[in-house]
């Protein structure tokens, strides 16, 4: 993902060209202590429940996989291998490809985004989305974290949405195509795969059932530290806090709050509660972000496992 206000507030905040992140809020200061846990966060006293836990070596397996594949890029070899991959993975369940073609300042691409739903016993829907496409403009890109992590951990939780019919609203999960920008990030080069199902959903009234849509991007950071995304809504943050409280991952959520632009803003702006769960502190002042050196021994499968537990934690207490 890209931001570039963030970017230049990471690197060191204030030359000049920072000024140009148009339309969003400013960015925040970093906050670098723990905000004190917001009131009406605490679970009701009669639910002990906990949701199932993933399987961290088998989400690392996904993404190890992914990553081997090599760069990933619209319209790559890759890229093909990647989808072929996720069929496969797929095979059984409930998947249906939202196809489309996207103008980007480098031509005409089809762009495919997959969506895996799994049935739940009441209204409404949960949507849990990443993105699988990876940088268009480096060869040398495998982005095992931006691109491979959220992507690998999807297919993890798809055993655990698959499993049978759940108590609660259905489960869609949702493989994004053309996140990355072709040339430079802006409002029409980014962002393809969501700005297309946002609009596609608008339209058919879908964006309406759905109560929660959280995005997974960067989260295999073995340094584990998910921002507070002011462009998130802050009830759904709250809900996330208190499912990452109960688990004891808390000290891994929301230490920092940042503006973020990312695949959630479209169905934001259409309505939908979001919460997008991000890393944007990849190496020391995010320096593996977009680099070569966005490779498998950063990652970790104790992130993978902090950051599923904490989303099907979330599903639980959306379901109830
Ligand atoms: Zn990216």
């Amino acid at each position: 993902m890209i931001r570039r206000l963030l970017l230049c507030l990471t690197l060191a905040l204030a030359t000049a060209a920072c000024g140009q992140a148009p339309t969003d809020p400013p960015a925040k200061q970093p906050q670098t202590k723990p905000a004190a846990a917001p009131a009406g966060v605490t679970a009701p006293a009669a639910d002990s429940g906990v949701a199932p836990r993933i399987n961290p070596s088998r989400a690392m397996q996904y993404v190890r996989e992914i990553v081997g594949m090599g760069p990933r890029p619209v319209g790559s070899a890759g890229h093909r291998k990647l989808e072929a991959y996720l069929r496969t993975q797929l095979k059984g369940d409930n998947v249906e490809t939202d196809g489309f073609t996207a103008t980007t300042p480098a031509g005409s691409f089809p762009m495919r985004n997959y969506i895996a739903r799994y049935p739940g016993t009441k209204e409404g829907v949960i949507v849990i989305a990443t993105h699988y496409d990876t940088l268009y403009a480096r060869q040398d890109f495998v982005g095992a974290n931006d691109g491979a992590s959220g992507t690998g951990l999807l297919l993890e939780l798809a055993h655990h949405l698959r499993a049978g019919k759940r108590n609660g609203p259905s489960v869609w999960l949702v493989w994004l195509d053309g996140e990355e920008a072709f040339q430079v990030w802006s409002a029409t080069d980014s962002l393809y795969g969501s700005r297309h199902l946002a609009q596609k959903w608008q339209k058919d009234g879908t964006t309406k059932k759905i109560q929660a849509f959280l995005l997974l991007d960067m989260i295999g950071d073995a340094d584990l530290s998910i921002e507070r995304d002011s462009n998130s809504t802050p009830a759904l943050l709250k809900m996330v806090e208190q499912a990452a409280t109960r688990l004891g991952y808390q000290s891994h959520f929301f230490r920092r709050e940042v503006p973020m632009e990312d695949d959630h803003r479209p169905f934001a702006r259409a309505g939908v509660p979001v919460a997008d769960l991000i890393d944007f502190d990849y190496g020391y002042a995010n320096a593996f972000w977009h680099t070569s050196d966005d490779t498998l021994d950063k990652l970790s499968p104790r992130s993978l496992e902090i950051v599923g537990d904490v989303v099907l934690e979330s599903v639980r207490l959306l379901s109830q």
